[in-house]
């Protein structure tokens, strides 16, 4: 199995000059929940569905950079289309043409979309998703999902987080996931209150399954926002275009008022958007917001490829079916050596866990396993498919898996 010296060699050189070493969810802790053990730190490179560490050690990939690697890393058509535009010029005083290029193509793509607005991160979106709410209404409070993640803004974080006071979370609701009667419940008490619902397509938390919206809910929903005024925000930072090429709203049946995209738009280089109706343009043109790199040429030319190839392979259907062969697979070969591998979620997004102990050990001991052997899985974040994934990564995954598991029951006979 893999040993890591010189990741854990630069990882202490790391602890010197950046708080933590390695910060936020690109860190062992917080986000893949990794025994630091079997952490690759740090990468050298990446091509298609691998990326390679600081040991040499190389990684089959289903993190996919937290969801950004969704052709496979340095996909040729997405690094041919960034090399050209580098020549003409990235960030400039006035934003290359090809942003109205990009916003064309997104309009065409999403399918509730009006127009798009540009930024960098997906917390930049989310957050600018409130603040219209906000101005279109004239209300403050939202309604947030118990467990969702938005970024990591003042207000989606929680009251007793360090850095985090009172006045930053004082307008957010929280109910439970698919519970449309709670909703219900908050909005007919507050009729002149809620600005914004904001949740993510489906519910997709970290350390628990996920799980999808129950029937008509999000039917039900979109119906009681329309009713009230209140803004309907979806945030498809995460599973955008691992769904549907025509955006999550779509594919679960409803529309959207605002939707977030991030991590699939340009296969890693740097972007957001956020999409809308006509109804709410003038609440976003009366908004004050912007960035320094927000509309840099780069990563416009690098999604105007992204979309066009994903299109072309159709890119959320190559995926589930790649994450269902892969997750059968998994499940199988878990139930021969006794273990319960529970998957949840969509293939091309899945989240899994060993259900034979409470304490979620045994899944932390069995993907330390798969890690060691080159198939770099999170414990307890959902997984990410990109297309470059082939059948023979698949097969070499599940030989990975299989003797991992053989592993885990040697020093847990009682399975
Ligand atoms: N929303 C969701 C659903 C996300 O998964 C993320 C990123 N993990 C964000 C928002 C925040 O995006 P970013 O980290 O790019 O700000």
């Amino acid at each position: 199995t893999y040993t890591y010296n010189e990741n854990q060699k630069l990882f202490k050189k790391a602890l010197n000059l950046i708080p933590t070493g390695v910060y936020g969810h690109l860190g062992p802790a917080e986000g893949c929940f990794i025994p630091v053990q079997s952490y690759p730190f740090f990468s050298s490179r990446a091509k298609g569905a691998y990326f390679w560490d600081v040991d040499g050690n190389r990684f089959i990939d289903y993190m996919c950079a937290y969801g950004p690697n969704v052709l496979g890393y340095n996909d040729e058509d997405v690094d041919m289309a960034v090399a050209e535009q580098m020549k003409l010029g990235n960030c400039t005083t006035a934003p290359s043409s090809i942003m109205v290029d990009f916003a064309e193509l997104l309009v065409d793509t999403v399918e509730m979309a009006d127009w798009a607005f540009f930024a960098k991160n997906g917390g930049d979106v989310t957050s600018f998703a409130l603040m219209i709410a906000k101005a279109a209404t004239g209300r403050k409070k939202t309604i947030l999902v118990n467990g969702g993640y938005h970024g990591v803004a003042p207000w989606t974080q929680k009251l007793g987080y360090p850095g985090i006071c009172k006045e930053d979370v004082v307008n957010n609701i929280y109910v439970d996931w698919n519970n449309y009667e709670q909703v219900e419940k908050i909005v007919k008490e507050n009729p002149n209150d809620i600005a914004c619902f904001m949740a993510t397509p489906y519910h997709h938390p970290v350390f628990t399954d996920n799980e999808l919206p129950e029937k008509d809910y999000w039917q039900k929903i979109r119906k009681l926002c329309t009713d009230y005024g209140i803004v309907l925000a979806i945030d498809d930072v995460r599973c955008g275009f691992r769904l549907d090429m025509k955006g999550s709203d779509h594919y679960f049946g409803f529309k959207a008022d605002l939707m977030c995209f991030c991590k699939a738009l340009g296969n890693g280089y740097n972007f957001s958007a956020l999409c809308g109706t006509d109804a709410l343009k003038d609440a976003v043109s009366s908004v004050m917001y912007t960035g320094s790199y927000w509309l840099s040429a780069v990563p416009f030319a690098a999604g105007i490829a992204c979309i066009k190839k994903l299109k072309k392979l159709d890119g959320p259907k190559l995926m589930q079916d790649k994450g269902k062969k892969l997750t059968d697979g998994l499940v199988e070969i878990g139930k021969s050596y006794g273990f319960n591998l529970k998957v949840t979620g969509v293939p091309s997004m899945w989240y899994m866990r060993i259900t034979n102990d409470d304490s979620l050990t045994l899944h932390q001991e069995w993907v330390s396993e798969c890690v060691r052997r080159g198939a770099f899985f999170a414990n307890h974040h959902n997984l990410f498919i990109n297309c470059a994934l082939s059948d023979e990564d698949i097969k070499l995954t599940h030989e990975i898996a299989d003797e991992s598991f053989k592993v885990v029951k040697n020093n847990h006979k009682e399975i």
